[in-house]
């Protein structure tokens, strides 16, 4: 069963009706498979949605969503009603916590653009956006001067934010996408003229909803260092 990822589409989208396909119970808990889904399954170094999925026989919510192969299973703690099986489900998920983890993800990938911009022999290799303690670690000699390379930093993520830049993502081939990038995903997102990344998450529309980007001083690590950082979005009215 292939789940159909709305989430891909619109990062805005947080509610909708689906069908349920499937229910069960693994080593996770009871869980329902929906035809498709808005509910966004923990990877690439971000966490799952929380939310609601409802119908007349009840009320489930979700704490945990996982992608295995194609299918996107959705894990509640309530008991699920055989009857679900085909019926038409209300999905609904915790719009204040997607929008954080969607601002805190592109704000990890416009770091790891600005660096890679400011030093092009180090590259980024590895994303964390779980919103405690999120960072981007990069591989490359560790700077002479890591102060300098943070205050550099710093000024181009404030120059990038004060630029309304927009998040455009695209769906491309899957094979040209794993040839080209090594990953196996085949959609990438580039913020305004930086380099385009290959990812599977979800991102906000324009950089202006992200008020601030604070930065850690660089941490060394085995391959080069590590940038945490923390993430402030503007509060909506
Ligand atoms: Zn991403």
């Amino acid at each position: 069963m292939n789940t159909k990822l709305e989430y891909l589409g619109d990062t805005y989208l947080f509610s909708q009706r689906a069908r349920v396909y499937k229910t069960g119970r693994n080593e996770f808990g009871n869980y329902l498979i929906l035809e498709q889904t808005i509910f966004y399954p923990q990877g690439g170094g971000q966490p799952s949605d929380k939310g609601i999925i409802s119908s007349q026989l009840g009320e489930y919510p979700i704490y945990k969503v996982q992608l295995k192969e194609e299918t996107v299973f959705h894990y509640t703690q309530s008991e699920i009603s055989s009857s679900l099986l085909g019926e038409l489900v209300t999905c609904r998920i915790d719009s204040v916590l997607r929008l954080k983890h969607a601002a805190c993800h592109t704000a990890g990938h416009l770091i790891a653009n600005c660096v890679e911009k400011l030093q092009p022999s180090i590259k980024a290799v590895k994303a964390y956006h779980f919103l405690e303690g999120p960072y981007i670690e990069f591989k490359g000699i560790y700077p002479d001067k890591p102060e300098e390379l943070i205050l550099e930093l710093g000024n181009a993520l404030q120059t990038s934010l004060s630029q309304s830049l927009m998040i455009e993502t695209e769906i491309t081939d899957k094979t040209v996408a794993e040839t080209t990038h090594g990953f196996k995903t085949f959609r990438t997102v580039q913020i305004g003229n930086y380099e385009k990344i290959p990812c599977g998450g979800t991102h906000i529309k324009e950089l202006t909803e992200i008020k601030n980007i604070k930065l850690s001083q660089l941490k060394k690590t085995k391959e080069g260092f590590r940038i945490s950082y923390s993430t402030l979005i503007h509060e909506k009215e």
